[in-house]
């Protein structure tokens, strides 16, 4: 096929080992996606309870 963008569904989300946020999403032409999202990068926004 040619040009093809690929639309994630998402299929949910789980949470590995290390605490990291992942979504699984996946296409209609079967392709899939998995996005993580690491808990140490990214959002400086953080709970603090000192
Ligand atoms: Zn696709």
């Amino acid at each position: 096929m040619g040009v093809h963008v690929h639309v994630r569904l998402s299929q949910g989300v789980s949470v590995s080992a290390e605490g990291e946020l992942i979504e699984h999403s996946r296409c209609r032409c079967g392709a899939t996606f998995t996005k993580v999202y690491d808990p140490d990068g990214g959002e400086p926004e953080r709970p603090s309870h000192s």
